[in-house]
């Protein structure tokens, strides 16, 4: 399977994209994960990449397409893999044509009115990546690896109103895109990250 899993930030592309990765076995490529590891390394591209990131803007297209593309020639791509957070604007999806098929789009749709307060809540593990909620997780420690919770820096209130605008002008796009194309399917996201899962589960059984 060659999945791509589009949706607004906030809207659980993270939690999903793990479950789905563990469940099928594919590799789990989140660009968002690779920018932040270059950003905590101090990297030349993690340094040039945070300069977009705080202000909630995208990395430019060049450098993230380069990016993807070695990535998916790693050996265990070979097997399937699941894009998290790319493409996120129709030049990506025009290059990623070039890089390789995909099978299905699944976009997780959740009301643009509760984005902020999903985002304003989430907490990460800067050990294992995980993301927790706080309406579900109080705890301050990574309940899988016992690393101490963090909140990204691009989730604070006066970045998360940008990401959603640049969402909406930059990579709403590729849902007509990938309508067009008869490779998107949608679920309902505003429901239980175990209810979306179950949703996402019953499309993916049409590419088995
Ligand atoms: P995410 O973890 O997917 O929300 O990504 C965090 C930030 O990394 C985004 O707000 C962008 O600044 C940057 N980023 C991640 N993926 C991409 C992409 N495909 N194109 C451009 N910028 C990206």
């Amino acid at each position: 399977m060659k999945l791509i899993l589009l949706g607004a930030p906030g809207a659980g592309k993270g939690t999903q994209a793990e479950r789905i990765a563990e469940q099928y076995g594919l590799a789990h490529i989140s660009t968002g994960d690779m920018l932040r590891a270059e950003m905590k390394k101090g990297t030349e591209l993690g340094v040039m990449a945070k300069s977009f990131t705080d202000k909630g803007e995208l990395v430019p297209d060049d450098v993230i397409i380069a990016m993807v593309q070695k990535r998916i020639s790693e050996r265990d791509c070979d097997n399937g893999f699941l894009l998290d957070g790319f493409p996120r604007t129709v030049n990506q999806a025009d290059a990623l044509k070039t890089i390789s098929d995909i099978d299905m789009v699944v976009n997780i749709d959740v009301p643009t009115e509760r984005l902020v307060a999903r985002i304003s809540g989430r907490r990460m593990c800067p050990g294992c990546g995980a993301s927790f909620h706080i309406s579900m997780y109080r705890g301050s420690i990574c309940d899988k690896c016992g690393a101490e919770l963090y909140i990204r820096d691009d989730d604070k209130e006066e970045t998360v109103y940008n990401r959603i605008k640049v969402y909406n002008e930059k990579t709403q796009p590729l849902i007509d895109y990938y309508t067009d194309n008869g490779l998107l399917k949608s679920v309902d996201g505003d429901k239980s990250p175990e209810q979306v899962f179950e949703s996402i589960k019953v499309l993916l059984k049409e590419l088995k």
